[in-house]
């Protein structure tokens, strides 16, 4: 397959401005890590200093080596650290220092712990709400090999938004996700939170990984039906040249189609949607902006009821 080259749309202005120094600084004092500058993503500038509404970062738990290798990702594979028992500690104070009123928690798989991480993720949300019970909470989890009790760790800590990535259409698991990963596993921990918690939950699919229209739509309705309120859609991008070759660049007009599919067709909550987007990309302004939608429309509708 031939190297395709980079669109147009694709480029974008390194982050700037006084907020995103700030915030660095504030990272660095308390040594923690952000998936926002471990994938050197684009959006860091506009997340972070939130363009209408709050400002979003995304802190990487449990360390920058994860125990899987799924070859989309940039994260270095094995010689895991162990968890650094001051990190939920360490996270809330930056939280509270930076001031952030979104935040979102992820890390790497750590499948060679006895709860795979479940216990730290809970300790963490908890330490945080337990700081300022008004900062939102999103936290991307790994599928902890679908073990409910350890899913249903973390819903029981209480977060916002409860995410875990379905990454592509099922065809596509292997060979970009880890053999470990697998779509049904992955559904099945995205319905348990639908079910299970009072959080909102969310995915997130990358495209140009050679995936079918069809195949898509197939995958949000999958979705949809096991209770997903939130998905993203953004392009893959290829680390290195020993990563996933991207198979092709996805048009923005056809991003646009499937936000439009997935808000007014199959009725998500919100789906943020462009060659740009990541899981947690302005994760705190659309996700406010999305409540306050539900909260109008619900208020129009019980106004329709009454009349
Ligand atoms: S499990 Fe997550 S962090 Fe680990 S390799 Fe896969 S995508 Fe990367």
């Amino acid at each position: 397959m031939s190297r395709a080259r980079k669109p147009e749309w694709l480029k974008m202005q390194p982050p700037a401005g006084e907020r995103f120094t700030d915030i660095k600084q504030s990272l660095r004092e308390r040594d923690l890590h952000t998936v926002c500058e471990e994938a050197n993503c684009p959006n860091m500038g506009e997340c972070w200093s939130g363009r209408e509404g709050p400002g979003t970062a995304t802190f990487m738990l449990m360390g920058e080596r994860c125990s899987r290798g799924c070859n989309f990702c940039d994260v270095e594979t094995g010689g895991m650290d162990p968890l650094d028992s001051d990190e939920p500690e360490n996270v809330a104070d930056a939280v509270a220092d930076i001031g952030l009123d979104y935040v979102v928690l992820t890390s790497v798989d750590r499948d060679d712990l006895p709860d795979q991480g479940a216990g730290h993720f809970a300790e963490t949300i908890r330490e945080i709400k337990r700081r300022n019970e008004d900062v939102l909470v999103e936290a991307l989890i790994p599928d902890f090999q679908g073990e409910a009790d350890l899913v249903g760790e973390v819903i029981d800590a209480g977060p916002d938004v409860l995410a875990h990535n379905v990454e592509t259409v099922e065809r596509l698991q292997w060979p970009v996700r880890d053999r470990r990963a697998g779509y049904e596993q992955s559904l099945s921990v995205l319905r348990q939170v639908a079910e299970e918690s009072d959080a909102y939950a969310k995915t997130s699919l990358m495209l140009g990984v050679g995936e079918y229209d069809h195949e898509i739509y197939q995958t949000l309705g999958d979705l949809r039906s096991v209770g997903v309120d939130i998905v993203t859609l953004g392009q893959y991008l290829q680390p290195s040249r020993s990563h996933l070759e991207v198979a092709d660049y996805v048009h923005p007009d056809a991003f646009e189609t499937w936000r439009e599919v997935a808000e007014e067709e199959l009725n998500f909550l919100y789906c943020a949607s462009g060659p740009m987007v990541r899981s947690s990309y302005r994760a705190g302004e659309l996700f406010i902006e999305a409540l306050e939608r539900e909260d109008a429309s619900a208020a129009a509708a019980r106004e329709r009821a009454r009349s």
